[in-house]
């Protein structure tokens, strides 16, 4: 089979990888990749372009594209899938449909479907005027923590964390008043503040079921100990003991149900669902769903994976899941991203050369994936924020660690001088890996 991969960060070069390992497969061609997936080599290659509707439409009528699979959620959102089943009638497409997808691109839904379907979430208020947002604030009790949020997609920065009322009617302002985030902040949610260790845990659907991939911790902070800027993300490693197998069940089944409430409703969901979960002391609790793969989540949790992806992705978008026997691998991965010096996420330099990426690759158990790279008579640049995500596997999570960091140990970014500017967190893991399991 001939499969697209669209999008072009350290998700698609994982994904296409993983793709690229089944028997079923002939060719990953990823729209538009990067200078990771340029290199692969064997099965994988670039098309040459973007990753519009149009192209991706152009592109799998060219290739005969027999499966496109979807990474990012802007083009779910503007459907891409829609599009494909109209135009591609044959091609399978794995992600929601522009109506599925509205899971993610409306928080102010989500939060009304969460409590649909009886699924543990904070509780809420959502506002289409601002005059009664900012009144529903003035009016909580002093003490009362409240989380402000943009409805609508505005690249993970829509969410604001307030600690005191002032600052929260700031939020509201800032949301639906001045529109920081543009129509995004149209509707706003507002919620109870809680407390507790988040995990990541991705399904695959197959628009009436669900199976739970093992649960995923990332780094949002771009320096150690959790402090500096939000990130894309920092690193993540998986399966994260603090989802105990319990809540893994648990939050499985807020997943089924999910997918069950969505056929009920008439806009199936097939694709792979990203639960945003908080553990409370109440038990998990849902923050938000993306409806797609995280990043760099799919870059800890598809090395784990035993079972062909290809088939799994095929059984999803053909309503079969249930007949695929979906299993993961006993040992742990993980992996930290390297970026381009100090300034991501707000400054960074751009055209840096990347070095020692051969040596890295040539460790046992460690796997580079591209995310912010090209590639330029030979060489390769960094052309984004994050640049690489480096994963290592082994048995045990402490071992996971120290290989992948013996990766990142051979790779340098250098400027036109040779100096070297790379950055990379030091601490991915490491709370996990010294705590007593229990
Ligand atoms: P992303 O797409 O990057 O995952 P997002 O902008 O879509 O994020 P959320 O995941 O809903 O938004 O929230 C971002 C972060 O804000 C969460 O990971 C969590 O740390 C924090 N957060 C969200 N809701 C709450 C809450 N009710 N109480 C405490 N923290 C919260």
């Amino acid at each position: 089979a001939t499969v697209i991969v669209v999008g072009g960060g350290g998700r698609e070069h994982a994904l296409a990888t993983a793709l690229a390992k089944s028997p079923q497969v002939a060719k990953v061609v990823c729209a538009p990749g990067n200078g990771g997936t340029a290199v692969e080599g064997g099965k994988i290659s670039n098309a040459g372009c973007g990753q519009s509707n149009d192209e991706i439409v152009k592109l799998a009528k060219e290739i005969k594209a027999d499966m496109v699979v979807v990474g990012p959620e802007q083009p779910l959102v503007d459907g891409i899938v829609d599009e494909l089943k109209l135009k591609c009638p044959g091609v399978r497409a794995f992600g929601p449909t522009k109506a599925a997808s509205i899971l993610e691109s409306s928080k102010a839904f989500s939060k009304d479907f969460f409590k649909d379907c009886g699924i543990r979430t904070a509780s809420y208020e959502n506002f289409t005027d601002i005059k009664s947002a900012l009144e529903y604030v003035s009016n909580l009790p002093e003490n009362k923590r409240v989380v402000v949020k943009a409805s609508g997609l505005a690249a993970g920065k829509g969410v604001l964390i307030p600690e005191t009322k002032e600052a929260a009617m700031q939020a509201v302002n800032e949301i639906m008043g001045d529109k920081t985030f543009g129509s995004a902040g149209d509707t706003c949610v507002i919620e109870e503040f809680m407390t507790g260790p988040e995990a990541s845990c991705l399904a695959f659907c197959d628009g009436t079921t669900a199976k739970l991939m093992p649960a995923a911790q990332d780094h949002k902070r771009a320096m150690d100990n959790d402090k500096g800027l939000n990130t894309g993300g920092m690193g993540a490693y998986a399966p994260a003991p603090v989802v105990t197998k319990d809540w893994q069940d648990e939050i499985e089944d807020m997943c089924i149900r999910t997918v069950e409430k969505m056929a009920e409703r008439g806009t199936p969901y097939v694709g792979v669902l990203y639960a945003g979960i908080m553990l409370t002391p109440e038990g998990p609790s849902m923050l938000e769903y993306n409806c797609r793969f995280g990043d760099p989540e799919t870059e800890v949790v598809l090395p784990l994976l035993e079972t062909d992806l290809y088939e799994t992705f095929k059984a999803c978008c053909d309503g079969n899941l249930g007949e695929v026997d979906v299993r993961f691998k006993d040992g742990f991965s993980a992996c930290t991203v390297i970026c381009a010096a100090l300034g991501y996420p707000e400054k960074y330099p751009k055209g840096l050369k990347v070095t020692g990426l051969q040596e890295a690759a040539g460790i046992d158990g460690v796997k580079v994936y591209h995310a912010g790279t090209s590639l330029a008579s030979g060489d390769t640049l960094t052309s984004g924020g994050r640049v690489l995500a480096v994963t290592g596997m082994s048995r045990g999570l402490k071992n996971a660690i120290k290989t992948a960091y013996s990766g990142v140990s051979k790779i340098n970014f250098t400027d036109e001088h040779g100096a070297g500017k790379m950055h990379n967190r030091t601490d991915i893991a490491h709370r996990a890996a010294n705590a007593k399991l229990r």
